[in-house]
């Protein structure tokens, strides 16, 4: 690293000044972007009391130059930037050298730092902003950050401090989300003497995740990896089966930097606008590498938001990036039928010796070994409020197990698997075993071992909505003669609504004549529908006229949207008995579907479930 400089007053100026430190959380975010701005490898996060009592950050990277020291927390004192064209080619994470100045002036900070090059290091302690002592001492190459009573003098700070459960989330937050963009860098985090997780850093972002969220996250991810101009966007994205119910879990970052922008994030919920139930919304881990000269990153003190000089080309990148996903990867989710252990405990269960605790304790532990994701902080509290030392001594050591096995160089992931790329004759190759409750279909995919089941009603709809979407769009619907004309009997004024309507409706593919008092004769109707379904559509169409009094040429795709919305509605009604050949045609038109995974609606229209969940019914 350079040596540290004050910045020149001009350089200040342009810098966005504020204050950093707002609470633990944002405590931690600077000490760690210093730790990775270090270089180090390995670096671990001890908090106590949510920070409030304690935050030690201790990395092994480059170390503070003994005579640096005491410039490092003086303020607008940096390494990392010195001219202003530095200013807009940032590659680091911190560059404004206010973050230690500012912590230091609300907590009692101790550094301990070595570079490689001293044979001795050294050590200093503030008191509320002022050095108190500086001195050498023994110690190994890397630095530790202390800070200890966070605005103990600074009541009215403290006052606005949220609960302990609240401030240690956030610190959570924001090491899940810092370690798993440095996925070159083991993080490991300690909250109140508990280990919560140490991520593998071995280059992987789902080991990363893994480690971090669970295996129900790290396993239903697809791959995004995609250029457009001079940009690459790449990362995983969480399948149908995997959405979330807020957006938390979405974490995107632009060169590495983890930031919250309104735009990307409009851009990424759009991409799944269509194929994933309202109010839901995907997993995201997102990289965006792009050239620092476009984007301006000094437009918050805390770095987090950023501004794009030019909207366009990301658009386009998020257009072609997700059309390519999704219509390149199957996006069946694997069901979990049963109740089971995390991967690591099952195997770390059955082998080692976990403590008698979880042995001995029937309904205690396995509430917690089966969490998918034991290292949220959610999980923990459930753990703690019920079982206390017995499961924590427990939670502790297979957590310790993981910590051993994640640092072993090669470790076993075949537990991890991306979404597979998309086989366009997948659903016409599984073997049909038949039909249950006239609603699902049971098939064989001998070759991944697992059973697909398939909602029949969901998937029709589907097979209808597209169908009839795209003959709407070309206006091209084919449609039949009937042999005897329908009579359909109603009131003058839906009569007159739909004779109204009757060029519009010859477009959807009905042909219709009034047949005098409350009779409204039925020439021609859509030929993709059986006359049950028709004219079952064509009631739907007449609520819709008695809604909106006018059905336009299908010129807006709203109007294109909610006719075939209506389509799929008159298609399905509850509990057909299918024959095996209407099973087959109902598998070959889902093929042909840009995406046969979710309804209309945005639910799934299939399951994979797995043989080896299977064999858990049966203790296998
Ligand atoms: P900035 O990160 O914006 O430069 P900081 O106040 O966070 O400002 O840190 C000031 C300087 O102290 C950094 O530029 C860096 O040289 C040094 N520094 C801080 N933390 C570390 C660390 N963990 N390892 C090595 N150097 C550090
Ligand atoms: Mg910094």
């Amino acid at each position: 690293m350079h040596a540290i400089k004050k910045l020149d007053e001009a350089l200040i100026a342009k810098i966005a000044a504020g204050e950093v430190v707002e609470n633990p959380a944002s405590i931690v975010k600077e000490l760690l972007e210093n730790s990775i701005d270090a270089g180090a490898d390995s670096i671990t996060i001890e908090i106590e009391k949510a920070g409030k009592k304690l935050i030690r950050v201790t990395d092994n990277g480059s170390g503070i130059p003994g005579n640096d020291l005491n410039l490092a927390f003086e303020r607008h004192a940096t390494s990392k930037l010195f001219e202003e064209r530095d200013l807009f080619e940032i590659k680091s994470l911190g560059f404004r050298g206010e973050a230690l100045a500012s912590i230091a002036a609300v907590s009692n900070m101790e550094i301990i730092t070595k570079t490689r090059q001293s044979t001795v290091g050294k050590r200093a302690l503030m008191k509320n902003g002022g050095l108190l002592e500086i001195g050498d001492i023994g110690t190994i190459d890397g630095t530790t950050v202390i800070c200890k009573s966070i605005f103990s003098k600074i009541p009215a700070r403290l006052k606005f401090l949220k609960s302990d459960t609240i401030e240690s989330n956030n610190i959570i937050d924001v090491v899940n989300h810092l370690a798993s963009a440095q996925h070159h860098i083991s993080f490991r985090l300690i909250s109140d003497k508990k280990h919560l997780y140490t991520t593998p850093g071995n280059r992987n972002l789902q080991d990363t995740i893994y480690s971090i969220y669970g295996k129900k996250i790290a396993n239903n991810l697809a791959r995004i990896d995609h250029f457009h101009k001079d940009m690459h966007i790449h990362g995983l994205v969480s399948n149908l089966q995997n959405s979330h119910s807020n957006r938390n879990l979405q974490s995107i970052y632009v060169n590495r930097r983890w930031i919250k922008s309104a735009l990307i994030s409009e851009l990424l919920n759009g991409a799944f606008f269509h194929i994933l139930e309202k109010r839901r919304y995907p997993i995201a881990f997102l990289f965006l590498e792009i050239h620092p000269s476009s984007i301006d990153i000094n437009i918050s003190p805390n770095k987090t938001e950023i501004k794009f000089k030019d909207e366009e080309p990301l658009r386009e990148l998020f257009r072609s990036a997700f059309s390519e996903l999704i219509n390149n990867h199957s996006w069946i989710g694997e069901e979990t039928i049963w109740p089971k252990p995390n991967a690591f405990a099952r195997g770390n269960l059955e082998k080692q010796t976990l403590g008698n605790a979880i042995v001995n304790s029937p309904e205690s532990s396995n509430h917690f070994l089966e969490t998918d994701a034991p290292y949220l902080a959610k999980d923990l509290e459930k753990v703690e409020g019920k079982n206390e030392s017995e499961v924590q001594t427990a939670f502790e050591t297979i957590l310790g197990n993981i910590a051993a096995e994640q640092s072993l160089p090669q470790r076993n992931n075949h537990y991890l698997k991306t979404q597979p790329s998309r086989n366009m004759n997948f659903f016409k190759s599984l073997k049909i075993i038949g039909q249950i409750f006239n609603s699902y279909i049971i098939c064989e995919d001998a070759l991944a071992g697992e059973m697909i089941l398939i909602d029949q009603h969901a998937a029709h709809e589907k097979v209808i909505y597209e169908t009839f979407k795209s003959q709407l769009k070309d206006k091209s619907i084919p449609s039949q003669v009937l042999l005897e004309p329908y009579i359909l009997n109603m009131s003058e004024t839906e009569k007159n609504l739909l004779i109204e309507s009757k060029s519009a409706l010859f477009l959807i593919g009905f042909s219709i004549e009034d047949f005098g008092p409350n009779v409204l004769l039925v020439r021609e109707i859509p030929s993709i529908f059986n006359m049950r379904t028709a004219i079952a559509f064509l009631e739907e169409l007449k609520n819709m006229l008695l809604k909106t009094t006018y059905i336009d040429s299908m010129k807006s795709d709203e109007m294109i949207y909610s006719i075939a919305v209506r389509a799929c509605h008159a298609a399905i009604k509850a509990n057909d008995r299918l024959e095996n050949i209407e099973i087959m045609t109902l598998l070959a038109n889902m093929d042909n579907l840009e995406n046969p995974y979710t309804c209309p609606h945005g639910r799934p229209t299939v399951v994979r479930i797995s043989i080896t969940e299977i064999g858990k019914y049966f203790n296998r």
